[in-house]
């Protein structure tokens, strides 16, 4: 439910409303505009037709939220929200003007190759660097990830370059233990549905990078956002990677539509992955600057200077040159929309 406050409503109403509904075991989010206040408010249906919402002072209208996410849609929170990464060294912040740039390796293959790739992709103009520990691989002969040593490597390498992480977590089980090495959780496509991992690091107070399913419709995936959220942890990044269409020429289909589609029914910033959208090198360029074009908050990149020797996903890795390379384009382009890196 949304309540819009008059705008000549005092914080004595805000106050008021916010006691009120809270007794009633509802859970309330206030959004302060430049003209009006919102409170949105949270909680069983039943509950919420009862409490007169329209009596209270100061309450100008109240309107159900009609979409089936509540705390992740447009209607609950009109501006855009921005998820900060690093904890006391932020080096990225995703929503606003500026880009965040996430690249590295899909795999952590060791301390020095996950260095040199850091000092090269944040002197390209980065402000985050990733890299799996934990390795969801169609075959459970590939290599499946260095694991917690990964995660060590990670976490030393984000100190020395000056960077912020993101790694992947697989597991319910692990999410503490991700959550002591990195500073946003990403869920990976195979993962958005699994609620029981977007519960637990909803109840983490780390940003979450929440890659759209496979075979997800974007209502499915908001869903999934809104059980983060849900927990009390609204710094979630939305990733849109491909999903799985008739085509074959490529790993997946970049969706593009997603990305102004989101804009109109979330507030929550949305990036594009267009290594794992297209699945070749050659075409990571042009997707990446489509993506920013299209409005992107952001792009993830994967970056690997050997690439015929990867250990995972060697395809689709761009030489931290192409990758330079192609931060000067997504600059252009950014410019162009009225955004910056
Ligand atoms: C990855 O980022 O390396 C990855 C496995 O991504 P996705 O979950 O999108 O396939
Ligand atoms: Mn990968």
């Amino acid at each position: 439910m949304i309540i819009v406050l008059q705008s000549t409503a005092t914080e004595e109403n805000v106050r008021h409303i916010l006691e009120k509904t809270e007794a009633m075991g509802l859970r309330a989010n206030v959004s302060r505009g430049a003209e009006r206040t919102v409170i949105g408010l949270i909680g069983p249906e039943d509950k919420l037709q009862v409490v007169p919402l329209e009596v209270f002072p100061g309450v100008e209208r109240v309107m159900p939220v009609l979409a089936p996410y509540k705390l992740v849609s447009r209607e609950f929170k009109g501006t855009n929200s921005e998820v900060k990464v690093g904890g006391a060294g932020v080096t990225a912040v995703a929503g606003g003007k500026h880009l965040v740039v996430m690249a590295g390796p899909c795999a952590i293959e060791g301390y020095d190759m996950l260095l040199s790739l850091a000092k090269n992709v944040k002197a390209a103009g980065a402000n985050m660097l990733r890299g799996g520990a934990f390795k969801p691989r169609t075959s459970p002969y590939d290599f499946q990830g260095m694991g917690e040593e990964g995660l060590k490597i990670l976490q030393a390498v984000g100190k020395e370059a000056g960077i912020s992480t993101v790694t992947e977590v697989m597991d319910p089980r692990d999410v503490d233990l991700v959550a002591r090495y990195a500073d946003m959780f990403q869920i990976g496509a195979r993962n958005m549905q699994n609620f029981s991992l977007l519960k637990e690091v909803g109840k983490a107070r780390k940003p979450v990078l929440l890659k759209r399913g496979i075979s997800s419709t974007i209502k499915e995936w908001l869903m999934s956002a809104e059980y983060i959220l849900a927990q009390g942890n609204y710094d979630v990044i939305l990733c849109e990677r491909g999903i799985r269409t008739f085509e074959t020429e490529t790993r997946n289909t970049l969706d593009i539509n997603a990305i102004p589609v989101v804009k109109l029914k979330s507030h929550l910033p949305i990036i594009v992955d267009p290594s794992h959208g297209t699945g070749k090198a050659a075409l990571v360029g042009s997707i990446a600057r489509a993506g920013v074009a299209a409005g992107a908050d952001g792009v993830l990149i994967e970056v690997h200077d050997s690439p015929e020797e990867a250990w995972s996903d060697g395809v689709q890795c761009l030489t931290s040159a192409q990758f330079s390379k192609l931060m000067k384009e997504l600059a252009a382009v950014a410019n162009a929309v009225g955004r910056e890196i």
